[in-house]
């Protein structure tokens, strides 16, 4: 089991760094609208677990965002449990999984909701903008826009994981925590 710990202080830097698009996606809109739909809490919250973020340090995460738009003692009453519920804390006391590459992939995000996979999710013109933001470009931005009109969505993520790290990534990207720590391993070698 992996005993990396990240903290709160550490998660831009991270996600600039080593977090899929997913994950950075759902980071900039819980930045901009400090609040994340059911779906994108589930998603990232437990992206962010898996990733090392003790229990203590999510609620003050996400209270930190969410009180800015439904106020800290909202956030108490009508959030927090849901977070304690991640770490399995409440309820039946189950200790959620981190969503696989495959689960993210067949969800089926509506209105307002930045939780999916922006591989199948965007429109063209919005991945090709996001993909520019992370430094993809020309040749290599082509040939990611290639398997996604294939609906290869891991085989673009393993795409942009290569050009992003300029290593290759032989055993290709099945779930968001293992491209976060793969790229850990990268940037720490
Ligand atoms: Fe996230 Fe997996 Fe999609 Fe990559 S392929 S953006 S890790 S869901």
């Amino acid at each position: 089991k992996d005993a990396v710990e990240i903290s709160v202080k550490d998660i831009d830097q991270l996600a600039k760094s080593s977090f899929p698009l997913c994950m950075r996606h759902m980071l900039d809109k819980l930045r901009e609208n400090h609040h994340l739909k059911h779906g994108g809490r589930m998603q990232f919250g437990l992206f962010l677990k898996g990733a090392g973020l003790k229990l203590e340090d999510a609620l003050a995460f996400w209270r930190a965002e969410f009180s800015q738009k439904v106020g800290s003692e909202r956030f108490d009453k009508e959030y927090a449990y849901s977070i304690r519920h991640n770490y399995g804390k409440e309820g039946k006391r189950t200790d959620y999984t981190p969503y696989s590459c495959q689960k993210i992939i067949s969800a089926t995000p509506g209105v307002g909701d930045h939780h999916g996979c922006p591989y199948r999710h965007f429109g063209e013109e919005n991945l090709r903008a996001a993909l520019n933001k992370m430094g993809v470009s020309g040749h290599t931005l082509e040939e990611i826009m290639d398997k996604v009109k294939n609906r290869h969505y891991q085989l673009a993520c393993t795409l942009t994981f290569e050009a992003t790290h300029g290593v290759s990534c032989d055993s290709g990207i099945n779930h968001p925590n293992q491209y976060f720590s793969e790229s850990q391993k990268v940037l720490r070698a």
